[in-house]
């Protein structure tokens, strides 16, 4: 009997715990201390209320014999994936509802998708990223080749024509960084994945957070990109579902490699191994495509934008480094004086009592920056600036 030897090359965890470790140490000597959280990634503001009512809605159905609903077993009821194919419409994407996969959230199917390619693949990561795409390779022992976001890129990595690679990660706007890529630079990924046969799997769960219409918040808003790119999306930071699990998955039916549909094998995938997404969160997400539900994550997010346009004036202010917080809930800064992301974790909850997430965290190229979340509340991100800007390093 052998486990997978696979796990032994992962790294521990350690990112989170070692926060969450740091601050209660912190805060069990300095009883005092008002401590601001601004490390965390999920959303504070609660459902919209489109949601909420559909939700009790579709849980009154369910209680009663006309219209309960057993197994859904087309991998997504057509009212939702309607509702998808409209919101792409706006974006001028069309979508037919077999290319709609409904999932429980993008990190499940950013690392499910994986069961449909080789362990032989070469796969590149941009580094810093969102660690679920690195960790979910490394259990499944593929190569990981890395390319690099910096300062001189504005964490906006491009190809490289003397790399190879089968599995290509992109995530935009991007976790960590808020960085945004633009029309031409996406164009540049789909020209270079199609000239090495290879899959771009896109990341867009931030997406609902580019306010500007010239950038792309759909790789399928780039020419050619349903020959050589999945999307994976999620209602998590869009509509506030990340403790109520609802996203979806766009296999084009275009996308074929070797004359086999990626499509067929993602639907014979899931239908083995995943009976779908509950009935009620279903209503529950095609809510927040109504018109009401619409406008009410709009206003989220607007509330979400403006506390990081509260960071960014605060930190341009201070003359430091940084990108994203535009089109993203994240601010992507340089630790002043070159210091290390942790000695800047350190010195920011100790000196002025405020938590992000330090860089190195989301890979090697982290170090030496930090991240800062705008999904908390506004009194508390003002207070936090303030603090910021009476305290140099
Ligand atoms: N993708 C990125 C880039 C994320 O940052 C996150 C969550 O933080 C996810 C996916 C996971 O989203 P979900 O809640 O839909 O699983």
């Amino acid at each position: 009997m052998k486990l997978n030897p696979n796990y032994r090359n992962l790294q521990d965890s350690y990112l989170f715990v070692r926060i969450a470790k740091k601050v209660s140490d912190f805060a069990a000597k300095n009883r005092d201390a008002k401590i601001i959280r601004m490390g965390i990634g999920d959303v504070t503001l609660p459902l919209p209320a489109a949601s909420v009512s559909a939700l009790k809605q579709a849980a009154a159905e369910m209680g009663e014999k006309k219209t309960f609903r057993g197994y859904d077993d087309n991998q997504g009821y057509d009212f939702l994936k309607n509702s998808v194919s409209s919101y792409y419409r706006q974006k001028n994407v069309e979508i037919d509802n077999s290319e709609i996969f409904i999932s429980d959230g993008a990190k499940s199917d950013a690392g499910n998708i994986l069961d449909i390619f080789s362990p032989d693949n070469t796969v590149l990561i941009p580094d810093p990223v969102y660690p679920v795409y690195v960790d979910t390779n490394i259990m499944n022992g593929r190569k990981i080749v890395f390319t690099n976001g910096n300062e001189s890129n504005g964490f906006l990595p491009m190809p490289d024509e003397n790399i190879s690679a089968d599995i290509i990660y992109i995530c935009s706007p991007n976790n960590p960084t808020g960085a945004v890529y633009t029309k031409e630079q996406l164009t540049q990924w789909v020209e270079y994945a199609i000239s090495q046969n290879a899959v771009i799997l896109f990341d867009a769960a931030y997406e609902a957070f580019v306010r500007d219409e010239n950038l792309p918040s759909s790789i399928y808003q780039i020419k050619d990109a349903k020959k050589c790119a999945v999307e994976i999306c999620s209602l998590s930071k869009t509509a506030g579902f990340t403790g109520t699990r609802c996203g979806y998955t766009i296999v084009p039916s275009e996308l074929e490699i070797d004359g086999i549909s990626l499509n067929r094998m993602w639907l014979r995938r899931q239908n083995t191994k995943f009976n779908g997404v509950s009935y009620i969160v279903q209503r529950g997400a095609e809510a927040v495509f109504s018109q009401d539900g619409q406008s009410q994550t709009k206003e989220n997010i607007s509330y979400y934008l403006e506390n990081a346009k509260i960071i960014r004036k605060a930190l341009t202010e201070r003359g430091i480094w940084f990108v994203g917080g535009i089109h993203s809930p994240y601010v992507w800064l340089k630790c002043p004086g070159g210091i290390d992301s942790w000695e800047y974790f350190d010195y920011l909850l100790e000196k002025i009592n405020i938590v992000g997430t330090p860089g190195s965290g989301f890979g090697k190229n982290g170090e030496g920056f930090f991240r800062l979340s705008a999904f908390g509340n506004r009194e508390n991100v003002e207070e936090a600036m303030d603090r910021m800007q009476r305290e140099s390093y």
